[in-house]
């Protein structure tokens, strides 16, 4: 089974060739952002919590999402593989990852970054807004949500390249160029 963690900033195409990998390899998804969006969709506590982070580009509390993760895994079930979206976001979740998934007899097989300029993102992000119907996806918190990016986020390419698990992968062009760029080192973990 392949544990593969699709990582990059805000806007830089994870949703999207997430879902392309799902239907190519029949793979389970976790988007972390989409759990809690449907926490605050359903009014749930959690989502009470998560909202006030998220309408501000915060990240949430790493414990908060560190359970969070552990119950959306466990409930998987068995499959070919899974794809983290959005999760590691920081050094701590990505040791817990790794913990997690030790305990389970398992590992993250590779770390697949989306490299995207900002000036492209921030006009990706724009654009999606007007669409997806995003709090989130507006000018202000989208700069917000780079900066935490950049700060809190971005460590982690070092982080899994001294796991000897990182892949960096030109995020822009063609949708399906791109995939192939992913499918290409999907095949050889
Ligand atoms: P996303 O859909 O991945 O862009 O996530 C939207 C928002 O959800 C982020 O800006 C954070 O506020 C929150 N979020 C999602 N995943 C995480 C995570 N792994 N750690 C902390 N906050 C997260």
């Amino acid at each position: 089974m392949k544990n593969i963690v699709i990582f990059g900033a805000p806007g830089s195409g994870k949703g999207t060739q997430s879902d392309l990998l799902v239907e190519k390899y029949g793979f389970k998804h976790i988007s972390t952002g989409d759990v809690l969006r449907g926490e605050i969709k359903n009014g749930t506590e959690l989502g009470k919590t998560a909202k006030a982070y998220i309408d501000k580009g915060q990240l949430i509390p790493d414990s908060l999402m560190i359970d969070i993760l552990a119950t959306t895994y466990d409930a998987l079930g068995n499959c070919e593989g899974v794809i983290f979206d959005g999760f590691p976001r920081t050094i701590p979740q990505a040791e817990a990852l790794k913990e997690m998934l030790n305990e389970r007899n398992s590992e993250v097989s590779g770390m697949l970054e989306l490299q995207v300029p900002d000036e492209m993102l921030i006009e990706r992000l724009i654009n999606r807004g007007k669409t997806s119907g995003r709090a989130d996806d507006n000018e202000e918190t989208i700069k917000a949500r780079l900066e935490v990016y950049h700060n809190q986020t971005s460590p982690l390419a070092e982080w899994y390249e001294k796991e000897g698990k990182r892949h960096a992968i030109k995020g822009y062009g063609d949708i399906a160029e791109i995939n192939a760029r992913l499918c290409e080192v999907i095949d050889a973990l």
